[in-house]
């Protein structure tokens, strides 16, 4: 297997989006001509990212590849629409509401990584091994064995979840957008291509260097053939090429109202309306964002959806006492 290295991404990363756009469709063609047409799929979520996707597929690439959109109740509905617009996708739905996620896992908060490091260390005290190396990362003592040196996962500022009366976990992903996509790749047999991008995340990156774009060889094959892209990559494309996308980003445009470059000469883009588009009621990341936050435009934008934060529970908390509690003990100030 070729050996990877964060330095490979970032020179590819560094790339000008046309040169991008060659290697992401050359890496499609590799994908298809694999599994044939008929043998794999476009996940679509409705997003600008997949939206690009299924452009290079369909368009750029002219291959007339299914795609697969899974409902979550939880998103924006005007995905749905957008994603009907669309000929040729398959809608998948979870078996479990979020209600009952919150009820039998716990919250989305924080991140996905402190979510598992503290549901983990409040779960497997019997555990010995693995409950030790827990606490050391939410008291920031963890080594990382292949370094020697101090984990960058480690999160001491959040150990105080420890003792939360609630919990927050990061199975809700598993639960509501895993489980259909897992589903359907093993119902029709087709492997899944995704605009999942290795900057979005530690663990996608390590998932690019582990598998580079096309894991040919994973237990279950998938492709990532914009791992490589950036967000700005992914705005210009939409910008340049007109490309249709949800509404509730409104329009990309110049950042600023004009086109601004940085140093290595790329234009900078942003969109007008929402900058994310995951489910509304997602908690992961939402500490990081300035006021108006997700859920105070959630308020305005769909106040029977922005409900839910009283009516979702876990432990007897709702999601609105648990947001209060962590404001209150990590000395936060996250709005709802
Ligand atoms: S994005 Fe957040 S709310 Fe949506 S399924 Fe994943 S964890 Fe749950």
């Amino acid at each position: 297997m070729t050996e990877r290295t964060i330095n490979d991404l970032k020179e590819l990363q560094a790339l000008p989006l046309n040169i991008k756009v060659a290697m992401s469709c050359s890496r499609i063609r590799s994908w298809v001509n694999e599994f044939g047409e008929d043998g794999v799929y476009i996940s679509f979520s409705g997003g600008k990212d997949s939206t690009v996707l299924m452009d290079l597929v369909r368009n750029v690439c002219g291959y007339k590849v299914r795609a697969m959109f899974v409902d979550v109740p939880t998103q924006y509905p005007e995905l749905k629409e957008f994603v009907k617009t669309f000929p040729d996708v398959d809608i998948v739905k979870p078996k479990i509401s979020f209600v009952e996620v919150c009820k039998k896992y716990g919250f989305p908060l924080v991140s996905k990584e402190v979510s598992q490091v503290v549901e983990e260390a409040r779960k497997a005290k019997q555990k010995g091994k693995l409950f030790e190396e827990r606490i050391q990362k939410l008291s920031g003592e963890y080594i990382d064995p292949k370094t020697g040196e101090l984990s960058p996962y480690n999160c001491p500022k959040w150990k105080f979840l420890l003792d939360a009366p609630f919990d927050v976990s990061t199975r809700c992903c598993a639960a509501m957008k895993k489980e259909p996509a897992h589903r359907y790749t093993k119902e029709t047999g087709r492997k899944r291509m995704t605009a999942m991008m290795a900057e979005e995340s530690r663990r996608r990156t390590s998932a690019w260097i582990k598998q580079g774009c096309n894991a040919f060889d994973a237990n279950e094959p998938s492709s990532m053939p914009m791992a490589f892209w950036t967000e700005n990559d992914v705005l210009e494309y939409i910008y340049t090429n007109k490309l249709p996308i949800c509404s509730v980003y409104g329009e990309v445009i110049p950042k600023g109202g004009q086109l601004t470059f940085d140093i290595e000469g790329v234009g900078k883009y942003e969109t007008t309306g929402c900058k994310r588009t995951g489910c509304m009621l997602c908690g992961f990341g939402c500490h990081l964002e300035k006021s108006p936050n997700r859920f105070e435009m959630l308020r305005e934008t769909h106040p029977s959806m922005h409900k839910l934060f009283d009516a979702c529970k876990n432990n007897g908390v709702t999601y609105r006492e648990a947001i209060e509690w962590i404001n209150e003990h990590g000395n936060l100030n996250i709005k709802i």
